[in-house]
């Protein structure tokens, strides 16, 4: 073993999982399956560091590197949550939360979500008013642009139906920040299974992915949805105040991610 290739592994960055041909990645629990010198621990250590060619693995309080061929991987990892501080995901209502709906005269209605025909309707201009206009807008882009940089998951929930609120998004090229299945409407069927009570839905979210409450916000313009997730205690919340989020509100959502 030479000091640079162990000063190499020593440097490997801790938070980076390279992988190598055994498929390895740092927190790997491997065994030994070389022929020489017995390992401690029933040859069975973790990962701690990989490289291209080299793989470094703690068997007990002894530190080896091994080759690919030397070991067998037997679990992976163990799912590391972030740390509690950090931001990992944002509910967003959808109605006065991320749109700010206007009344459309020619429809004689207001543009919310389960009005699905009259939404599925409105051209590209209705739809940037019904997003409170061209400079909310690019704050509204600025702040998810911003969020999806951080690494946070966005997800919407809404009691609207899941179509109006898709053409909303594409119209205006917001799609990209959420994954269709990340869009809850009343007519998701997880949700509807929920009696569509979001805190509840959140819990689950919450739950499938590993995501800690303390790493999850969510938003909403409703006191009744902001009151049952305090309730229950599902997560963090933000309760917008006005017609959609304002500027201010954004500003307080972004500097989540640095608290
Ligand atoms: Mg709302």
């Amino acid at each position: 073993m030479t000091l640079n290739l162990a000063q190499s592994l020593t440097e490997a960055s801790p938070g980076s999982h390279p992988t190598v041909s055994c498929g390895c990645v740092a927190g790997d629990q491997v065994q030994w399956r070389g022929v020489d010198d017995p390992m401690p621990s029933g040859g069975v250590g973790t990962v701690v560091s990989v490289t291209e060619s080299k793989v470094q693995v703690r068997f007990a309080n002894h530190i080896r590197f091994c080759s690919p061929d030397e070991i067998v991987k037997v679990t992976s990892p163990v799912a590391t949550p972030a740390p509690s501080c950090s931001l990992a995901v944002v509910f967003f209502d959808f109605d006065s939360t991320l749109s700010a709906p206007q009344y459309v005269h020619r429809a004689n209605d207001y543009a919310v979500c389960d009005r699905i025909e009259l939404c599925c309707s409105l051209t590209e201009d209705e739809v940037i008013a019904n997003f409170g206009g061209s400079e909310r807008l690019a704050n509204l882009l600025d702040m998810l642009e911003y969020l999806e940089q951080g690494g946070v998951n966005l997800f919407i929930i809404s009691l609207g139906f899941t179509r109006a609120i898709s053409h909303h998004l594409g119209m205006v090229k917001l799609d990209r920040f959420f994954d269709s299945d990340r869009i809850y409407g009343q007519d998701s069927e997880s949700f509807r299974q929920l009696r569509h009570k979001k805190a509840s839905l959140i819990e689950q979210l919450l739950g499938e992915n590993c995501w800690q409450k303390s790493q999850a916000l969510f938003v909403d313009d409703d006191e009744r949805n902001i009151g049952l997730c305090r309730e229950m205690g599902a997560c963090n919340v933000l309760h917008v105040r006005g017609h959609g989020l304002c500027k201010a509100e954004m500003d307080v959502i972004k500097a989540e991610l640095e608290r």
